[in-house]
């Protein structure tokens, strides 16, 4: 048996310049409050929390006064920055200036007059950071089949701009826009919707595809690296939504994918032949809030109980 470990796989650069910037705020100044987890992986949290990284929800965040909090990656809404201001909080913000960058778009859009719709996960901190750009009116949508409730809420007389969520499947938008313009469409009785050759403007349906290219980038490599091993370990948080997107694409190139949050979660049959036999190769890959140090520990873990090299 061989173990390999994709070396495309682990933080994204957002993700590695919060953790670096936490430790670094850390060894200069002592420990530190984080607003959330600061990775959705258990086992990174763990590690530093023990170096005095200590996770408070908002209700925590609210109760406190004149400390240092850090901001991760996936940022936060205006309030979170009101708050700090009324009870003196500094804050060490480590928003990624990607989703820095999606905010300030869907607030300018807003301010235009747009309703604002977000391909994502409501409750996702992220989303709760972008809807928090519009006033929390932004309508959220979470999967391309939109339920009737979804529906319901839109208006299609409006203005409308989509925007995703930065770690959701570029597939899935492209259905969710194709649907809309749909509706859009449908419901514009006088059949002047925008299109390209418009020349009347009566409706106007843009979509923005701010999906990650850090995560949809690395579908295929995933996909090849998945597809040369017998079988797969993904190593993720349970709780990250980009682990289970990217452990899809890994599943689908190669059914024999197992998802494993750290090695007790490892299975015996998971490395066997339907015959019985060992299979020949493994590759360990992650998300991109899996630490590379996690996925080599779970690898060598591998190697050990097999006696491989
Ligand atoms: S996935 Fe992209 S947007 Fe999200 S933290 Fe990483 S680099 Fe930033």
């Amino acid at each position: 048996m061989i173990v390999n470990v994709d070396q495309a796989s682990g933080f994204c650069f957002g993700v590695q310049n919060a953790v670096d910037r936490a430790e670094e705020q850390i060894r200069q100044t002592g420990p530190l409050y984080s607003l959330g987890d600061i990775v959705h992986n258990t086992v990174e949290v763990e590690r530093l929390g023990k170096i005095g990284l200590k996770t408070i929800d908002k209700a925590e965040f609210v109760d406190l006064q004149n400390k240092r909090v850090f901001i991760r990656a996936h940022g936060e809404p205006p309030e979170t920055y009101a708050q700090a201001k009324a009870n003196n909080i500094e804050l060490i913000d480590a928003t990624c200036p990607v989703v820095l960058k999606l905010q300030e778009r869907i607030k300018s859009f807003y301010d235009k007059g747009y309703q604002v719709l977000i391909y994502g996960k409501v409750e996702h901190p992220e989303v709760v950071g972008l809807n928090g750009q519009c006033e929390n009116n932004a309508i959220v949508i979470r999967s391309p089949e939109m339920s009737e409730a979804d529906l319901e809420k839109i208006d299609f007389s409006k203005p409308t701009v989509l925007f995703s969520q930065t770690t959701k499947d570029t597939k899935g938008f492209g259905e969710l826009r194709t649907k809309l313009e749909q509706h859009f469409k449908a419901h514009d009785s006088t059949n002047k919707f925008k299109s390209k050759q418009s020349e009347q403007i009566f409706t106007e349906f843009l979509a923005k595809d701010t999906i990650c290219r850090q995560v949809s980038n690395r579908d295929q490599k995933l996909i090849k690296f998945s597809s040369e091993h017998e079988a797969v370990i993904f190593v993720a948080g349970k709780k990250s939504s980009n682990g289970k997107v990217l452990y899809g694409v890994c599943k689908a190139a190669n059914d024999r994918t197992f998802f494993a949050e750290n090695e007790s979660d490892l299975e015996a049959e998971w490395f066997k032949r339907p015959d019985g036999k060992l299979v020949e190769s493994v590759g360990v890959c992650g998300a991109t809030s899996t630490p590379m140090w996690l996925m080599e520990r779970i690898a060598g873990y591998i190697r050990n109980r097999y006696n491989v090299d």
